[in-house]
């Protein structure tokens, strides 16, 4: 009976940092994912994404898959109306009312686009106004989202990531894919509950393989082992946005009520009671000048993390003031900054003594010089994931050129912002991670993935960016947000 049905598949992804000056334009999302049509089904089969996890079940079930547009681009700055316009436009093109029997959608729940309010409400309600009455709507959205309740009523189900740094794309794609055919089969809708708190958390502190997140973690586990219950996520959310949908937030599906708000509202109370748990352990860069004069008896390698500066997390990638305390000290490891003008500027021969720029938030941009031996030099330079991120998804770097100094200090600079996801943005240059001294990741959490386990020193540095690890730092327009922790202690 559920044989013949037909699924449509699309979706929208990006995290937008609103405090970033880099709007993000339609070029961003092509040069980064977009999959359409039957390139959508070929690039996503077997990839650890939430299309290729919608994919393993609806082929198992033999259900027809309608794909339509999976476009994504790097954590920036807000993206322009027309640009999101015109991904709804193409999405929704694909749609054939008298074909469809429901919809899944791979979302990120941190997209902010200008002048319109919500707009991954507004894409759903876009797709609803195209189908017949009832169709369910099924959705996927990353840890980091900032979930409203208007998104969270306009679909049937909503399933969050468990993990960060993120692994379990095709899990949680499966997840909501086998929630989709129950509705479909059942015709029945689960009960839901929606809880948003006043709080707010940073990347550096929600690695679910740590504490709070951990525990957090094990109690959503064992709700889910409850038959009354069929999903609890928890999105911690992502706090460089100026909207007002910030805070953590408990959603939950199941088919009692009372049971799902006993379990939601004891989770909510132990987040609650452990909130002080998220408060992160940051160094100012004096501190890291300190520390690396004991340069030597730190156990290598060793992690400098620049949370401020993460791609992922909407930053430039490029802040210099790590690679600055590295050039000044001559110490040897390994950084990767956003060089844009790798697009016109084209290096040639074996030897780099130019300069680079970075740019700082409230002190404009600084020049700085670099000589060394060029030891890679590509154009249109791309990889395919082979970590736990995202397996299987090609990454496009640009143009890059890697340069490495006397003091075997090598600097990787890239046309395209690169997120730290896994450790083959750097081993594809032949660098091993193992044997750098140090490696300096402007990332969060998600840079564990590619070298959590080989980490022997971990340094967090807070250096100027827009997505400092103190929230203290970060000015709010909506005057509420004062009242959340930790900016009301
Ligand atoms: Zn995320």
């Amino acid at each position: 009976m559920l044989k013949n049905k037909s699924i449509f598949i699309g979706g929208i992804w990006h995290e937008t940092n609103t405090f970033s000056n880099k709007k993000t334009y339609i070029k961003d999302f092509k040069s980064y994912q977009w999959l359409e049509n039957k390139n959508l089904i070929k690039q996503s089969n077997n990839t650890n994404t939430e299309i290729g996890g919608f994919l393993d079940i609806f082929d198992q079930k033999g259900f027809k898959v309608v794909p339509s547009l999976f476009a994504a681009a790097v954590p920036s700055g807000i993206v322009t109306k027309k640009t999101f316009l015109k991904i709804v436009k193409k999405l929704i093109s694909y749609l054939n009312r008298d074909q469809i029997d429901g919809v899944a959608l791979a979302l990120h729940g941190a997209l902010v686009v200008e002048n319109i309010g919500l707009p991954e409400y507004f894409l759903i309600n876009e797709i609803k106004k195209k189908l017949k009455k009832n169709i369910p709507i099924v959705a996927t959205f990353d840890l980091h989202a900032n979930l409203s309740f208007e998104l969270f009523q306009i679909c049937d189900m909503l399933i969050g990531y468990d993990t960060f740094p993120h692994i379990d794309m095709r899990n949680r794609g499966n997840e909501a894919a086998l929630h989709l055919c129950e509705i479909i089969k059942s015709r029945k809708r689960p009960e839901k509950y929606f809880n948003k708190l006043p709080i707010l958390t940073v990347p550096q502190m929600q690695s679910t393989n740590e504490s709070p997140m951990k525990e957090i973690m094990k109690s959503v586990f064992n709700s889910e082992q409850k038959n009354e219950i069929s999903s609890i996520s928890v999105s911690p959310g992502f706090p460089y946005s100026d909207i007002k949908d910030l805070g953590l937030t408990v959603i939950g599906y199941g088919s009692k009520l009372n049971v799902l708000i006993r379990e939601c509202d004891k989770l909510t109370d132990q987040i609650m009671l452990n909130k002080k748990k998220f408060t992160p352990q940051i160094l100012t860069i004096n501190d890291l000048q300190t520390e690396l004069l004991n340069f030597k008896k730190l156990k290598k390698p060793i992690i400098i993390t620049d949370p401020s500066d993460n791609v992922g997390g909407g930053a430039l990638g490029n802040n210099t003031e790590i690679l600055e305390i590295l050039l000044k000290n001559k110490l040897s490891g390994t950084i990767v900054i956003w060089a844009p003008y790798l697009k016109e500027k084209i290096y040639k021969g074996n030897f780099f003594d130019d300069y680079i720029v970075s740019s700082f938030p409230n002190k404009g941009t600084k020049l700085i010089k670099i000589k060394g031996n060029i030891i890679f030099n590509q154009l249109n330079f791309s990889y395919n994931r082979d970590g736990l991120y995202m397996t299987g998804q090609r990454v496009n770097m640009g143009n890059v050129l890697v340069i490495k100094t006397k003091f075997n200090l090598k600097i990787i600079l890239t046309e395209n912002r690169v997120m730290p996801f896994d450790d083959k943005h750097i081993k594809v240059f032949g660098i091993d991670p193992i044997n750098e001294d140090i490696i300096v990741t402007k990332s969060g959490s998600a840079w564990k993935i590619g070298f959590g386990e080989i980490a022997k020193t971990v340094l967090n540095i807070d250096t100027d960016g827009i997505c400092s690890s103190n929230v203290k730092k970060i000015i709010y327009s909506n005057k509420y947000i004062k009242k959340y922790w930790p900016l009301n202690e």
